[in-house]
């Protein structure tokens, strides 16, 4: 074979393992935590990805944005976790991770097929800005956050907030529910 040509066994080992689509995109992350407020009528399991590239003006989490921060968040990781926290939680939430679409389809698979748990997005990003892969997420998806943080409207808690918490199975907006939560 040609120095430089890859063999056919060589590419779909990559590209197949355990019978399943692998991706090359990587998630990384600071810390997991169970939340109660988030998701107003869930108990969360949220893993917080960190390598934001969405650079929000007051961003509460710049240090873990900038630079290579964060441990991988490989399958067996995250698995051993939703398995060691399990039965605590009702939904699993990712603060972010939207920026590698394909990996983050990956966990949310998982979510699904194994632990069939529901699943949340909180995104820096506001709907029409989603490109076709990430839009595609919300197939996989209970409930999403969209809208980049605005320091002067507040996050969703605030009754300003330009962001919005919706639940994509009835697609009716949340956001009430987690002001109340807060009064
Ligand atoms: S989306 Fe969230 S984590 Fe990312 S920069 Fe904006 S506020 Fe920070």
């Amino acid at each position: 074979m040609e120095e430089g040509k890859k063999s056919l066994e060589d590419i779909t080992t990559k590209v197949y393992y355990k019978g399943k689509f692998m991706t090359d995109e990587k998630l990384y992350y600071a810390f997991h935590t169970v939340v109660l407020q988030e998701i107003p009528t869930e108990i969360s399991l949220a893993f917080t990805i960190t390598r934001c590239p969405n650079k929000c003006k007051g961003c509460h989490w710049s240090d873990l944005n900038d630079g290579e921060v964060g441990e991988e968040l490989t399958d067996e990781i995250f698995i051993n976790t939703l398995k060691n926290q399990s039965p605590v939680y009702s939904c699993v939430l990712f603060f972010g991770g939207e920026w590698k679409p394909k990996r983050l389809k990956e966990l949310l698979l998982i979510c699904k097929n194994q632990f069939s748990v529901k699943t949340a997005l909180f995104t820096g990003k506001d709907m029409w800005e989603l490109n076709e892969d990430q839009l595609e997420l919300c197939n996989l998806l209970d409930y999403i956050k969209v809208g980049r943080y605005d320091e002067s409207l507040g996050g969703l808690s605030s009754e300003k907030t330009n962001q919005k918490l919706i639940n994509l199975k009835t697609l009716e907006y949340m956001n009430h529910l987690l002001i109340d939560k807060m009064k």
